[in-house]
């Protein structure tokens, strides 16, 4: 089909390592940008509940013809809809809205620390993947101290947590608590939102040397850490651009380069103190 490599999860499922996102996406734009993203090779689409667009993600599927089983479709928990029934019955909103029977993998959006309900939203998560509605479950935003009370509280490992990482922000201290626990980590805005960075000289060098764009080189070195990336865009040449990344290869100077472009710096809010 493509070239997309599958990273093995903790419950057996295999994710392909590349997807497509959608947040940000007018609805209105959402159903003919995902088709693009099945005509290019994208077989992973990750939206949801707060980007308003599963219903027309859901027209892109079923208008696609493609097999169930070769979508990957990953959903996530609303904020306003942390606790245990809360979270079940969002599932149930988001299925209806996306036209199936089960979502790939369902991630409680943010932990929101101040509400202080994500443990129970977790247990409403085992539920749901008890009854068959979700076939993965995972977090997104979390920091250590909140995966802690999930592994002590519960009986069940996230597979997956995904944060915010680009070469600006790195998380390599998030990374390697993943590492321990048999947690994959997924990056959001995994080109920086498509701002500043890409301009960074660094990338421009790399990019010239292997004939790609800054881009490519950007998602390439997600790839080789192993993490799982959703680049989002609207343009079909850049959809196709993103997922021509798999016929080169980073060496490992050009790793170490982009490795010394850390600031530990944040695109998006502060898990510990987002709260809305
Ligand atoms: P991104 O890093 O994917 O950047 C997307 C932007 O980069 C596009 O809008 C476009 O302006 C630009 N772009 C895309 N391809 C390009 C190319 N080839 N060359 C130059 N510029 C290009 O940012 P994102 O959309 O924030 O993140 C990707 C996905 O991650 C989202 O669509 C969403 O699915 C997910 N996400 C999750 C959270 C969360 O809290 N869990 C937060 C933000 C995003």
């Amino acid at each position: 089909m493509s070239d997309v490599p599958g990273i093995e999860l903790n419950n057996g499922a295999t994710i392909p390592q590349l997807g497509f996102g959608v947040f940000q996406i007018d609805p209105s734009d959402t159903a003919d940008t995902v088709q693009q993203a099945f005509d290019a090779g994208y077989r992973h689409i990750d939206t949801a509940q707060m980007y308003g667009n599963e219903a027309e993600v859901g027209e892109a599927i079923a208008k696609s013809g493609l097999p169930r089983d070769e979508l990957w479709i990953t959903t996530k928990c609303n904020n306003s809809n942390h606790g245990y029934d809360d979270a079940q019955r969002a599932l149930d909103e988001s299925l209806q809205k996306l036209g199936l029977d089960r979502v790939d993998l369902y991630l409680i959006h943010w932990p929101l620390p101040g509400k202080d309900l994500y443990v129970e939203t977790w247990k409403g998560f085992e539920k749901a993947h008890a009854d068959g509605k979700a076939r993965t479950i995972g977090v997104s935003n979390f920091q250590p101290h909140h995966l802690d009370r999930l592994l002590e509280e519960t009986d069940t490992v996230p597979a997956i947590n995904q944060i915010e990482l680009h070469p600006h922000m790195q998380q390599a201290a998030l990374r390697s608590y993943h590492e321990r626990h048999g947690i994959r980590t997924e990056a959001w805005s995994p080109i920086g939102q498509g701002r500043g960075l890409l301009d960074a000289p660094e990338l421009g060098e790399i990019a010239q040397a292997h004939g790609k764009s800054p881009a490519q080189v950007v998602l390439r070195w997600h790839i080789q850490i192993g993490n799982i990336i959703f680049p989002k865009s609207v343009t079909p040449e850049r959809i196709r651009e993103n997922m021509a990344i798999f016929d080169f290869e980073l060496t490992h100077e050009d790793m170490q380069k982009i490795e010394g472009m850390e600031k530990a710096e944040r695109l998006g809010p502060d898990p510990d103190k987002f709260d809305r």
